[in-house]
C-alpha cells in the first residue's frame, strides 16, 4: 500500500502546519543579565531563555533553576534562571565568535564598526568610522552615548547536551573584548585551525565570573565579567560510558 500521506497538502499547502521556528536557528540564549523593571540587573550565574518547553527542562536539569514563562514578545518566551555560573561548551570554530562595535538610536543601528572602519551599511562599508583610538576614549564616549559598545556573540552547543542544538551568547562586556583575541587563537590552535582550514571544534567553559577589589582612594569596585576559556578540542563521538 502506499504511503500517500505526503501528498496531503499537496492541494491546500497554505494549510500545512509550520514546523516550529526558531530564528536564526538557535534554541536559547545564554544571558548575564535581566531587566527588573527598567533597571538592568547583572547576574552571578547564568540565565537561559528558549522558547523550547524540551529545552528548557533539560538547562534546568543540567544546570539548576526551573523554567518560568517571562515578558517578551520574542519566541524565547520561557527563563530559566540557573544555579550555574559556569557551563562547558563546544565552540565548532573561531568563526562562531563575532565581535563588532554597536551604536543604538531611535531608528535602530546608526554606528556599525569594528573600531577603525564601517562594517555597515554596504555604502559606507570600509570608511574610517571616526571612533577614538583609546579603549578608555571608547568607553567613555559609549557611556555618554555618543559612541557604539561591543557586540560579542558566541554560538556554542552544550557539551553535556550538544543534541539539543545551537545556542547564542550575546555580549556588551568591554571585559571580554580585551582578551577577545587571546580567545580566539586559543579556539583556532587548540582546534588545529591553519591558515586553509577552519579547524575542529573545541571544549571551553563560558562562565560569569565576579571581580572585586578596593580603589586605591577605598572605593569597593565589583563587577561580573563573562569568561571563555578554551579546555580542550572537542571529539564528536564521545564513548558512551568509560570501558572500565
Ligand atoms: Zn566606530
Amino acid at each position: 500500500m502506499a504511503n500517500n500521506i505526503g501528498r496531503i497538502w499537496e492541494t491546500d499547502p497554505d494549510s500545512k502546519p509550520r514546523e516550529r521556528q526558531f530564528s536564526e536557528d538557535f534554541v536559547g540564549r545564554f544571558r548575564s543579565g535581566r531587566l527588573v523593571g527598567k533597571q538592568p540587573e547583572s547576574l552571578n550565574e547564568w540565565r537561559v531563555t528558549t522558547g523550547d518547553p524540551v529545552v528548557a527542562e533539560k538547562i534546568a536539569e543540567l544546570m539548576g533553576g526551573a523554567a518560568e514563562e517571562w515578558d517578551t514578545d520574542k519566541e524565547d518566551n520561557l527563563e530559566i534562571l540557573t544555579d550555574s555560573a559556569s557551563v562547558e561548551i563546544i565552540i565548532e570554530s573561531s568563526h562562531k565568535i563575532d565581535a563588532s562595535m554597536k551604536l543604538f538610536g531611535m531608528s535602530g543601528l546608526v554606528h556599525h564598526c569594528d573600531g577603525v572602519e564601517f562594517l555597515s551599511p554596504e555604502e559606507d562599508k570600509g570608511q574610517p568610522c571616526g571612533c577614538p583610538k583609546l579603549l578608555q576614549d571608547r568607553k567613555d564616549k559609549a557611556k555618554s552615548g555618543r559612541g557604539p559598545k561591543p557586540s560579542i556573540d558566541v554560538v556554542f552547543k552544550l557539551a553535556d547536551a550538544p543534541e539539543l542544538g545551537l545556542f547564542r551568547f550575546n555580549s556588551g562586556s568591554w571585559e571580554l573584548v580585551k582578551v577577545l583575541h587571546t580567545v580566539i587563537a586559543d579556539v583556532d590552535k587548540v582546534g588545529g585551525a591553519t591558515e586553509e582550514a577552519t579547524g575542529g571544534p573545541v571544549r571551553a567553559t563560558l562562565s560569569i565570573e565576579n571581580v572585586s577589589y578596593t580603589t586605591k582612594a577605598g572605593r569597593d569596585v565589583s563587577y561580573n565579567k563573562p569568561v571563555i576559556k578554551v579546555l580542550s578540542t572537542y571529539e564528536a563521538a564521545q564513548p558512551l560510558a568509560d570501558a572500565a
